[in-house]
C-alpha cells in the first residue's frame, strides 16, 4: 500500500469522465465563464474508457479500494454503463451526478455494476433550484432520477450545497423531503474551488450554523476513517454535513483526482496535476504506471484546507478535475 508524506493512503479514485455539463450551477460553472465561448476538451484529448480502465486497474496493488465517477456530468458521457463493466467489480464503485439523466439510466447503471449515486440537489422549490443551477430544468426531474435510482437497488445519497443568500431554506426543506426514506442528505459548505465562482467567506453557511436550524440533532460516530461527512440523528433521520472550509478534514484524505484530459491530481484545491495520459499513450504497462502514480503519492503533501488563506495560488476548475 502505498502512503503519501503525511501518512494518508490512496484509497479512493475520482474520475472526471467529462468537463461538460447541462447545467450551469453557479457555484460550479457560472455562465459568464462557461458560456459558447468556451472551449471544452476535444474527443481525443479525453481518456477513453480502455485508457481509464487500465489506470484503475494499475491503482489496484497501491490500495486502491473505491472508485467514484464524476465531471462535469458524467451522465452526458456516451456509453457510460459500457465503462462500468470494463471495472473490477471487487471495487466499490460510486458516481456523482446532477440527476437530469439519472431516471434514464438507473436500471442500466445498476446493471452494469455502479453500487452507489450520490445525487446534488440544492432545492426543492423550483425557482431556487433553476437560480442556483441556472437551468430551466426543474426539481422534480431530479426527485424522479433518486426514485429510479432506489428502485433500481443503487444506494442513494443527495448533496446540497448551501450559499448564503441562495438557499439557506433548503437545508430544512431538503431533509424534509426524505424524511422516512433511506435516502440520506448531505449538506455540503460552499467552497472556494477554482477561479470562477466568486467565492467569499460571507456566502459560507458554516455547518454549525446548518445544524443549528434542526430541533433536535443526535451525532454519530464516523463509518469508517477519511468519511468526510460529520453524521448526525434528526430523530430517525441520518443527515450529514461536509465542513470543509469550518472543519477541514485533510488529515485523513485519501482521494486522487483523474481530470477529463488525463491528470493525476492529489487536491481538490491543485493548480497542477501530472501528466498520466502522454504516458498511457506511450503504452506504458500497469507496472509502469503504477510506478508513476506511487512516486507522485510519496511525494504528497497536499492540506489546502487546512491552511486556507495562507497562500493563494491559481486552482482548477471542478467540473474538469471532478468533484
Ligand atoms: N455534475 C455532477 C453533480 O453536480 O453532481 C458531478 C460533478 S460536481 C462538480 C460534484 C459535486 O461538487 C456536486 O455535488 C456539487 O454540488 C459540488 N460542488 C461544485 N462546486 C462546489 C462549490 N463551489 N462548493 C461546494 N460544492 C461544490
Ligand atoms: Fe454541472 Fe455538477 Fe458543476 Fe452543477 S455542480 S455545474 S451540475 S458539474
Ligand atoms: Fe484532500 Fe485537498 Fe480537500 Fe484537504 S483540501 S481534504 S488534501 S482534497
Amino acid at each position: 500500500m502505498v502512503r503519501d508524506m503525511r501518512n494518508r493512503p490512496l484509497r479512493d479514485l475520482r474520475i472526471s469522465l467529462t468537463d461538460r455539463c447541462n447545467m450551469r450551477c453557479r457555484y460550479c460553472m457560472p455562465r459568464e465563464h462557461f458560456d459558447t465561448n468556451h472551449e471544452f476538451l476535444a474527443k481525443k484529448e479525453i481518456l477513453s474508457y480502455e485508457e481509464l480502465a487500465t489506470v484503475v486497474e494499475s491503482l489496484i496493488p497501491l490500495g486502491l479500494s473505491k472508485v467514484r465517477l464524476t465531471g462535469g456530468e458524467p451522465l452526458l458521457r456516451k456509453d457510460i454503463c459500457k465503462f462500468i463493466k470494463m471495472l473490477p467489480q471487487e471495487l466499490d464503485l460510486a458516481m456523482t451526478t446532477n440527476g437530469i439523466l439519472l431516471e434514464k439510466f438507473s436500471q442500466d447503471l445498476a446493471n452494469s455494476g455502479l453500487d452507489r449515486v450520490t445525487v446534488s440537489l440544492d432545492a426543492i422549490d423550483v425557482e431556487t433550484f433553476q437560480a442556483m443551477g441556472d437551468t430551466d430544468e426543474v426539481p422534480e426531474t431530479v426527485l424522479r432520477g433518486i426514485e429510479a435510482a432506489r428502485k433500481a437497488g443503487l444506494e442513494v445519497k443527495v448533496n446540497t450545497v448551501i450559499r448564503a443568500g441562495y438557499n439557506e431554506h433548503s437545508v430544512k426543506m431538503v431533509a424534509d423531503r426524505f424524511i422516512g426514506s433511506d435516502v440520506i442528505v448531505r449538506y455540503i459548505e460552499f467552497m472556494d474551488v477554482g477561479q470562477t465562482n466568486s467565492w467569499n467567506l460571507d456566502e459560507v453557511i458554516t455547518g454549525e450554523m446548518m445544524q443549528q436550524m434542526f430541533d433536535e440533532l443526535k451525532p454519530l460516530k464516523a463509518n469508517h476513517t477519511g468519511e468526510v461527512a460529520n453524521r448526525f440523528l434528526r430523530g430517525s433521520q441520518e443527515i450529514g454535513f461536509i465542513e470543509s472550509v469550518s472543519k477541514p478534514f485533510c488529515g485523513e484524505c485519501n482521494r486522487a483526482r483523474i481530470s477529463a484530459d488525463g491528470a493525476l491530481y492529489t487536491c481538490l484545491f491543485a493548480s497542477s496535476g501530472s501528466d498520466l495520459k502522454a504516458l498511457i499513450r506511450m503504452d506504458a504497462t500497469k507496472e509502469q504506471i503504477a510506478d508513476a502514480v506511487r512516486s507522485i503519492w510519496t511525494k504528497r503533501d497536499d492540506a489546502y484546507s487546512q491552511n486556507r488563506g495562507s497562500a493563494e495560488h491559481k486552482k482548477v476548475e471542478m467540473s474538469f478535475i471532478g468533484g
